[in-house]
């Protein structure tokens, strides 16, 4: 049922995501959805469109797989600053494996093991984890250490930064204290006009890797009115898993009654996932799982469009699946919009460690 990839030496059983459905997905393609012509459905019966890339990103996997080999190799207490990923489901479930939430790293006993989340940290916090000896292990993505960089390059060459994002969440309160004398934080247009710089001829802008497509385009476009010489990141700092879904939900909403987003409420991504259908005039919702879905929802409504952010698990998206085709929804056709095969390699930490602890370590589940 779970065929297996090996990585480092290491089997990580990935699982076959049509096996985990109760009933048959037909795959389609984008084209064919319209008129339900794929699998011969009147266009008047009910049907589920779930849309593909949808779900985990490479660096929720690579952030979930670290705490998982953590514990397999060092054994319990491992301590994660912050929600690894921001899932409760995701959260809930390595707590019951052993790792242990904390929101400060004042937290974290002198001397023990904590693991970074894939949002990333700032300075300041790396700093207060050398003072307590800390054993670090950093699940930071990837593209998220991309902006860090990014942002010191900007502030070591004198320019002020603006930093397009959502001032609470955990990515943006870490790449502001990369600079924070320096750095700005603006969420929307109306922002934009209240800035002020000791020089407008040098302002950079960067944003959260999380953000809408269509929301940053505007906030920059603003930016570029006032600030004309403004520099930007090589390439943008929304990140594709981010791009991907917004673009699946952008092609396929207008062919539904309905669009669930499967995604925490703290997850950034999965709420512009909803204001993505919102906007194109679809009704969407974020839900948790099937449990959240009011059935007054699906009134009068024959096509319902499911998607998950990129901390939301398949698990899930089963749940809500199942739930739909035992309302009535019995024609489940996935919609790829878009191919994706990102993956990234494990934290230099957790490589070494499994190399110490010999060639026997494995993860499961
Ligand atoms: S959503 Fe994007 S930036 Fe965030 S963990 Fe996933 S790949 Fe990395």
């Amino acid at each position: 049922m779970f065929p297996g990839a090996t990585l480092l030496g290491l089997t990580f059983l990935l699982p076959k995501v049509t096996d985990w459905y109760t009933g048959a997905v037909t795959t389609t393609v984008l084209e064919s959805i319209a008129h339900g012509s794929a699998t011969g459905d009147s266009p008047t019966q009910k049907r589920v469109l779930l849309l593909k890339p949808r779900g985990f990103c490479a660096g929720v996997v690579r952030a979930i797989d670290v705490v998982k080999i953590a514990l397999e190799t060092f054994g319990a207490p491992i301590y994660v600053r912050r929600e690894i990923v921001h899932n409760r489901y995701v959260v809930n479930e390595l707590a019951e494996k052993g790792a242990i939430f904390v929101h400060e790293i004042e937290e974290v006993p002198d001397g023990q093991r904590v693991i970074y989340s894939a949002h990333g940290v700032s300075p300041a916090v790396r700093e207060m984890s050398k003072q307590r000896h800390l054993k670090v292990i950093d699940a930071t993505c990837p593209l998220v250490t991309k902006v860090h960089i990014e942002a010191v390059k900007f502030a070591k060459q004198g320019f002020s930064l603006v930093l397009i994002g959502h001032r609470d969440h955990d990515e943006i309160e870490g790449t502001l204290g990369e600079a924070p004398e320096v750095t700005q934080v603006v969420s929307n247009v109306a922002e934009v006009e209240k800035l002020e710089v000791p020089d407008p001829n040098r302002v950079a802008y960067l944003t959260q890797t999380t953000l809408s497509l269509d929301e940053a385009r505007d906030i920059i476009h603003a930016l570029k009115l006032k600030f004309p010489n403004i520099v930007g990141p090589h390439s943008q700092d929304i990140c594709y898993a981010t791009e991907n879904r917004q673009v699946a939900v952008r092609n396929v909403a207008h062919n539904a009654g309905l669009v669930l987003v499967v995604g925490s409420t703290n997850s950034s991504n999965s709420n512009r996932l909803v204001e993505v259908s919102r906007n194109l005039g679809t009704i969407g919702y974020l839900i948790d799982n099937s449990g959240a879905i009011d059935p007054k929802w699906l009134e009068g409504v024959t096509t319902v469009a499911v998607t998950a952010g990129a901390s939301a698990p398949e698990v899930l998206v089963e749940d809500v699946v199942n739930y739909l085709r035992q309302t009535g929804f019995s024609s489940v056709e996935e919609v790829e919009v878009m191919p994706e095969n990102v993956r990234f390699g494990l934290p230099a930490e957790i490589v070494q460690a499994i190399g110490s602890a010999g060639s026997g370590a494995a993860v499961a589940e």
